[in-house]
């Protein structure tokens, strides 16, 4: 997803220089997804189709996977003790596999919905600071659940490494020691520490939404599947 002024792109890619380049958009022989280009200002990225006197440049597809991540497995493209996340795409190739990185994490011994993708634009906006999607968890707890705790969510929790002040966040008691968890944001270990410091303890954490998508429930743990257009569409 990183943009790259047409010249530029065509120059690394083939063997022509920036001033051939030039004359060829001059010349009107310059396609950029099935238009004429107008400018070697303009810029392009690894998923437009470029076609130089119709002969297509290398062109990557976008790719959007979402992941039911087991507990045990890390939340990373690469470790030398434990499976990782990107292991589990079974249907693609190694190659293709490589290409992918995560949107975001869940810790090691925390399950659920876990996007993956190649493409790097996409995956910025979605972990920028400003992108305020809730995520929403399944928690289960030490102790029983109380208001205290329930308030304690809503008004924000003091982190002392971070000295911030944890966003609004929604606790909804399921159960005694069954919640469901919504935050606005996501900080190292963030459930854990806030329950800890509510005199609580994690027992096990489990991702079921990010903004509008939802875990797709026929997915088993280690399963995944491509986003569907509209999901991609929903979370951009
Ligand atoms: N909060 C945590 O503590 N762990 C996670 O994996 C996600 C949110």
């Amino acid at each position: 997803g990183h943009k790259t002024r047409l010249d530029r792109y065509i120059s690394q890619q083939t063997t022509l220089s920036k001033s051939q380049v030039r004359m060829l958009v001059a010349q009107r022989k310059i396609w950029v997804d099935d238009q004429i280009a107008q400018s070697v200002q303009q810029t392009v990225d690894e998923f437009c189709e470029v076609r130089v006197e119709g002969q297509i440049l290398a062109k990557k597809t976008p790719d959007y996977w979402m992941l039911y991540k087991p507990v045990g497995v890390l939340s990373a493209t690469q470790d030398a003790k434990h499976p990782v996340a990107v292991d589990c795409l079974r249907a693609l190739s190694v190659v293709q596999r490589q290409d992918l990185h995560l949107v975001g994490r869940l810790d090691l011994h925390s399950s659920g919905l876990l996007l993956l993708t190649n493409d790097g634009r996409w995956s910025q906006a979605m972990i920028a600071p400003h992108n305020k999607m809730p995520k929403v968890y399944q928690v289960v707890v030490q102790n029983p659940l109380t208001e205290q705790m329930v308030q304690g969510f809503n008004e924000g929790v003091f982190l002392t490494y971070e000295q911030v002040t944890t966003r609004p966040a929604k606790l909804k008691i399921l159960a005694p020691n069954l919640a469901e968890v919504t935050l606005w944001e996501g900080r190292f270990h963030q459930i854990k520490r806030m329950f800890k410091r509510l005199g609580n303890r994690v027992m096990a954490l489990h991702r079921v939404q990010i903004g509008p998508v939802k875990l797709d429930a026929s997915l088993l743990p280690g399963q995944s599947r491509r986003l569907t257009p509209p999901e991609v569409q929903a979370l951009s």
